[in-house]
C-alpha cells in the first residue's frame, strides 16, 4: 500500500479523504465488488476520530472502534489507500472525473520500510507532535502515532537535520532523502468528497485571551489529555502539570457567532463538552465541573439521557455566556459571564484552573474553485436535493459526513453508507447504459 498504485488498479471510484467516512464508503463500495481508491492527506487514514479519547453516547473507546475499520480498509482487496496525498483539483467531462493528486514525498520507500522503528529511536531531532496536539514530542522521522496506518516512518522535512543516521541504522535501506513531490491524474467514473472538517482557532474571539494562556485550551487537545494513551496518561494542566480542580467549557466560542464568520451551529460541541465532563470527572473525581452554555442540543439517539446523566452525575450546567477570560497570575483564569439563572447578579466572575473552548467545525477543504462541486453558503459542500442528501451539484460526485456540515459519527457513518450506495447505483447504471448501447 501507500506510496504507489498498482498499474493494473483502475478505481471505479476515489473517495477524497480518509476519515471515517471516507473509509466506511470505501468498504461499502469494495464489499459491492467496485474497485475504490481513498486519497488521504495526511500521514494515516483515521481522521479525526482516531485521535478521540472516548466517544458520546456509548463511550466506548474511539480508537478499538476507528481501527478496525481503518485496517479492513487497508486490507480489503478492492481498495488502495495513498497517504500524504492530497486531492488538489477535480476536472469532469464526458462522464469521467479526473482527480488531480500531489504526493508529499515521505522520504522514506514504503516498500522498503517494517515498521521497525529503528530510525524513530535513533533519531537526535524531537519536535512538539501535532498528533497530540503539541502536548508530547515527536522525533523528525516517526511512524505517526502507535495505530497509524500506515505503520511506516515518515521524515518532516522541516525538522530533519540531515544528519544521516536514520538511514545509517535503517535495516533495510528504506530511507531516500532524495524524493521529490508528485503529481498524478487519477481518471474515475465516480468520486466522494470526505474531506471532513476543521475547528477555527481558539485564538479567533481575543476576549478569551487564548493566546495568552496555555490552559485556554482546544477540545481536542483536552481529547488527547483524556486519551489512555495520551501524552500524559493523565489529565494535567498544560502550563504547569497541575491536576487540575476545577474546569470550564465554554459553549459556542466559535459557533453561531456572525462576527467571527460562523453563524451556524456546529451540533456535537454540546455532546463532546457533556462526554468530556463525565471523563473528567471519571478521572479527576474531586474536581468541579462546568458547562457553560446557551442551550445544549442534545439532539441524537440516546443524547437527552446522556446529559441528564451527566447533570446526576454533579456536573454543573450554568446557562449564560462567557464574555471574556482574564489570565491570573499562576495559571488560574476568571471568567465572565453573563448567566440568565441569577436575575438579581447576572453578571457574575468565576474562577477555574483550566479553560476548554468549544470551537466551530469549518470545512476540511474546499472544492469550489477547483472541481464542479459548488459549496454552499456555509462553505461546507453543497447537498441540493432534499431526497438525495448525499448527491453534490455534479453528477457522479457525492459526499459523506462532515465534508457537508458538522455531524457526529452516528450520522457521519449513515451518510457515507448512503453515499456509498448512490455511487454505486451511478456506477452500474452508467454499465448498463454502455452494455446497452
Ligand atoms: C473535540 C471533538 C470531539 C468529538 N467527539 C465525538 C464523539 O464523542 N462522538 C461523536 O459521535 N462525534 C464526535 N465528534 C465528531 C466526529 O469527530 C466527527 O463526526 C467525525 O470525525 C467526522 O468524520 P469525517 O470522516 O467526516 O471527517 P474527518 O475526521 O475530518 O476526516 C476527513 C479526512 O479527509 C482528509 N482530507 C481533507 N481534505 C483532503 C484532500 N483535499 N485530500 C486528501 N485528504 C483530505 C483529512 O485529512 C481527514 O483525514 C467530535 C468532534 C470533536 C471536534
Amino acid at each position: 500500500m501507500n506510496t504507489k498504485i498498482s498499474s493494473d488498479f483502475k478505481p471505479d471510484a476515489v473517495v477524497v479523504g480518509g476519515g471515517i467516512a471516507g473509509l466506511q464508503s470505501a468498504l461499502d463500495m469494495a464489499d459491492q465488488d467496485l474497485k475504490v481508491l481513498v486519497v488521504e492527506r495526511n500521514a494515516s487514514i483515521g481522521g479525526h476520530m482516531i485521535a478521540l479519547s472516548k466517544v458520546f453516547p456509548t463511550l466506548d473507546c474511539a480508537s478499538c472502534i476507528t481501527t478496525p475499520k481503518m485496517s479492513a480498509a487497508a486490507h480489503h482487496e478492492n481498495i488502495q489507500i495513498l497517504t500524504n496525498t492530497e486531492v488538489q483539483a477535480i476536472e469532469s467531462g464526458d462522464g469521467v472525473h479526473r482527480v488531480k493528486l500531489l504526493q508529499k514525498p515521505t522520504y522514506v520507500n514504503f516498500d522498503k520500510c517494517i515498521g521497525c522503528r529503528l530510525c524513530e529511536y535513533a533519531c537526535d531531532t524531537e519536535f512538539r507532535d501535532r498528533f497530540e496536539e503539541g502536548l508530547g514530542a515527536v522525533r523528525a522521522i516517526a511512524v505517526p502515532f502507535t495505530n497509524a496506518i500506515p505503520q511506516k516512518a515518515v521524515l518532516d522535512a522541516e525538522h530533519c537535520l540531515t544528519c544521516g543516521t536514520c538511514a545509517r541504522v535503517c535495516p533495510t535501506d528504506a530511507i531516500e532523502f532524495d524524493q521529490k513531490p508528485r503529481r498524478l491524474t487519477i481518471e474515475t467514473q465516480a468520486v466522494i468528497v470526505a474531506s471532513g472538517f476543521e475547528l477555527n482557532s481558539v485564538t479567533l474571539k481575543p476576549q478569551y485571551n487564548a493566546a495568552r494562556s496555555q490552559n485556554v485550551i482546544a477540545p481536542m487537545t483536552l481529547e488527547r489529555l483524556l486519551a489512555p494513551h495520551g501524552p500524559y496518561g493523565r489529565v494535567l494542566r498544560p502550563s504547569d502539570g497541575k491536576i487540575p480542580g476545577s474546569v470550564a467549557f465554554v459553549q459556542c466560542a466559535g459557533s453561531r457567532d456572525e462576527s467571527i464568520g460562523v453563524s451556524y451551529c456546529s451540533r456535537v460541541c454540546c455532546m463532546y463538552a457533556i462526554k468530556q465532563a463525565m471523563l473528567l470527572s471519571g478521572a479527576l473525581p474531586l474536581a468541579d465541573i462546568t458547562i457553560y452554555y446557551m442551550d445544549i442540543r442534545a439532539f441524537g439517539k440516546g443524547y437527552e439521557q446522556f446529559f441528564q446523566n451527566a447533570k446526576a452525575m454533579g456536573i454543573n450546567f450554568v446557562r449564560g455566556k462567557v464574555a471574556r477570560i482574564d489570565p491570573l497570575q499562576g495559571g488560574d483564569l476568571r471568567l465572565h459571564v453573563e448567566t440568565t439563572e441569577d436575575a438579581e447578579n447576572p453578571m457574575q466572575e468565576r474562577v477555574h484552573d483550566l479553560v476548554v473552548l468549544a470551537q466551530g467545525m469549518i470545512p476540511g477543504w474546499n472544492p469550489a474553485q477547483i472541481s464542479p462541486v459548488a459549496c454552499a453558503t456555509d462553505g461546507f459542500v453543497a447537498t441540493p436535493s432534499l431526497t438525495a442528501p448525499t448527491a453534490t451539484t455534479a453528477p457522479g460526485i457525492f459526499t459523506a459526513g462532515t465534508a457537508a456540515g458538522p455531524k457526529d459519527i452516528v450520522d457521519t457513518i449513515a451518510e457515507a453508507g448512503a453515499a456509498a450506495m448512490q455511487a454505486c447505483q451511478y456506477l452500474y447504471q452508467k454499465r448498463e447504459a454502455a452494455l446497452v448501447g
